[in-house]
């Protein structure tokens, strides 16, 4: 099974960066001849918008990305994660941590410890001490890792090299944690491309360790990375909905049709204007550009009439 994804958390409509990641996950799985799934990751019930997820779909198909299958979502798939779970534990790979995120931050380290490591607090606690622990908090499950660092290589950008520490794999309200679901996930659905932005490119390492755990190393290293440079505002941060009209259905608003938008965003990555299947046999990942699209919003640039 070979197959690639894009993956949306359903937390509003999609904006031009997603759109932008969307359709070079469409041009690489095309390109290489993998079907393209989609999976919503709705795990975070308070970040997810009823109806968003449908709203992406339908912006997804407008600019031409079609997909294979039906669309997955991680809600409903609370029985791999377990399955998971029960199988790290069972390799004596998994414990309880009360930690809180501020006492995580206050806790001494050692000297050389890696910036943002888990300080593992929790790691050896006995027995009584869990049992009391518990009394107070639940217990969110981490991952007894022994990597430290872990290097993987990406088709954009060269080698990343990052930490693996003792990720936390269930949150303390019982929610599969990001990393253990986007594995899981991945991994059961043959899903061996992964083309995301680039500020998800420091989750990797531990991704692929974690994988390599599950399924064995050598499956975890023949998937294919690649985090596409993000779009950004004049001010040089990561485009949001607050810089105006950014959204399909935004810019749809100022006269824009999802055609014109699918051609700015196919400019922007240096390809050829107009459908999509158009671009696959020239498709060449190392002529994409290196650095982030800077994005003026039409509103701020131009007139409500104008293409852009
Ligand atoms: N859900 C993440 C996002 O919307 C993407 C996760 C992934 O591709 O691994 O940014």
């Amino acid at each position: 099974m070979s197959a690639g994804r894009y993956a949306p958390s359903p937390s509003g409509d999609l904006h031009l960066g997603n759109l932008r990641t969307a359709l070079l996950s469409w041009l690489f799985a095309a390109s290489t001849g993998r079907p393209l799934l989609l999976r919503f990751e709705d795990l975070d019930a308070g970040r997810t918008i009823p109806g968003s997820a449908e709203r992406q779909f339908k912006d997804l198909r407008a600019i031409g990305i079609t997909f294979s299958g039906e669309p997955l979502w991680q809600s409903q798939r609370q029985h791999h994660y377990e399955a998971a779970v029960a199988q790290l534990r069972e390799a004596g790979l998994v414990y309880e941590c009360f930690c809180t995120r501020r006492e995580i931050q206050d806790a001494p380290r050692a000297p050389h410890a890696p910036p943002g490591a888990y300080p593992g607090t929790c790691r050896d606690l006995g027995d009584a001490e869990r049992r009391q622990r518990r009394q107070q908090r639940p217990p969110a499950l981490r991952l007894k890792a022994e990597a430290g660092e872990y290097r993987v290589a990406d088709l954009l950008l060269g080698e990343v090299t990052g930490l693996v520490d003792d990720l936390v794999l269930v949150r303390n309200d019982g929610t599969a944690a990001y990393n253990l679901a986007v594995v899981v996930d991945d991994h059961l659905t043959g899903v061996d491309q992964v083309v995301r932005g680039d500020d998800l490119a420091s989750s990797t390492p531990r991704q692929v360790y974690l994988r390599g755990l599950l399924y064995g190393q050598q499956t975890a290293e023949s998937v294919q990375y690649a985090h596409v440079p993000l779009v950004l505002n004049r001010q040089g941060q990561r485009l949001a909905k607050r810089d105006g009209a950014v959204t399909l259905g935004q810019l749809s608003e100022l006269g824009q049709s999802p055609e014109q938008v699918r051609d700015e965003l196919l400019a922007s990555l240096g390809l050829p204007r107009g459908p999509l299947e158009q671009s696959v046999e020239t498709f060449d990942p190392s002529r994409l550009p290196k650095q982030p699209w800077v994005f003026s919003p039409a509103s701020q640039k131009r007139g409500p009439s104008e293409s852009i």
